[in-house]
């Protein structure tokens, strides 16, 4: 078995499915290569959602304390992201390093590319929706956003897309399952390096 650890950084737009194609992938992995997959929980200033729990989702913190690790330079990377703060805290990846394990980083496509100049050995991929249509049905199909915050993760979309070229690899999330596999495969080929 390939004990190697890897750094995975994941973008792409609001509602394309990261989330639930990073769930579908760390069953692959338990189930085809009995490793675990580590995702990285970031601290956000944003209010959580119903059934998100602090400390598994995310770090739920005020805007002061988040000010506080940025200033402290507790942060790998952080950015705004349509009206709100989220970060990577650097202390828990290198840990994850040293243990050599596989590390995934959902995070916005500015925070992506400060997370490449960091980590260069890290893999990142973009995943795009099938049409701007069908991410629209997904955001608003999640029933977790306002009609407003629907329409700024929509504009911001757009700005993202045009950026998956910075990224080593771009899917399209058709299915979970493709999608999931994919990624799976790519870690593999990561792992083998
Ligand atoms: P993100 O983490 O990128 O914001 P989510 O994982 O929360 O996105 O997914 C947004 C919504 O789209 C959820 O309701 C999810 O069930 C749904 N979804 C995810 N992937 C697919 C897919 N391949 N086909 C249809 N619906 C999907
Ligand atoms: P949401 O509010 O939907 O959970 O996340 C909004 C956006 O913030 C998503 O694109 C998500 O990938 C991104 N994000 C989550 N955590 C971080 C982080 O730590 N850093 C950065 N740069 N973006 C993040």
């Amino acid at each position: 078995m390939n004990n190697n650890g890897l750094l995975l950084v994941i973008s792409g737009p609001s509602g394309v499915g990261k989330g639930t194609v990073i769930e579908a992938l760390r069953e692959k992995l338990r189930e085809k290569l009995g490793r675990e997959l580590f995702l990285s929980v970031s601290m956000t200033t944003r209010a959580p959602r119903p059934g998100e729990i602090d400390g598994v989702h995310y770090s739920f913190v005020t805007r002061e304390h988040f000010a506080k690790l940025v200033e402290s330079n507790g942060f790998a990377e952080y950015a705004e992201f349509a009206g709100n703060f989220y970060g990577t805290p650097l202390a828990p990846i290198r840990e994850h390093i040293e243990a050599g394990d596989i590390v995934v980083f959902d995070i916005e496509v500015k925070g992506a590319a400060n997370m490449r100049r960091i980590f260069p050995e890290a893999v990142s991929v973009f995943i795009m929706p099938p049409s701007f249509e069908e991410l629209r049905r997904r955001l608003s199909g999640r029933g977790t956003e306002t009609p407003e915050s629907i329409e700024k993760r929509l504009r911001i979309s757009r700005e993202e897309c045009s950026r998956s070229g910075e990224f080593d690899h771009v899917i399209c999330n058709d299915t979970v399952d493709n999608a999931a596999e994919k990624i799976f495969r790519i870690i593999c080929d990561g792992l083998d390096k």
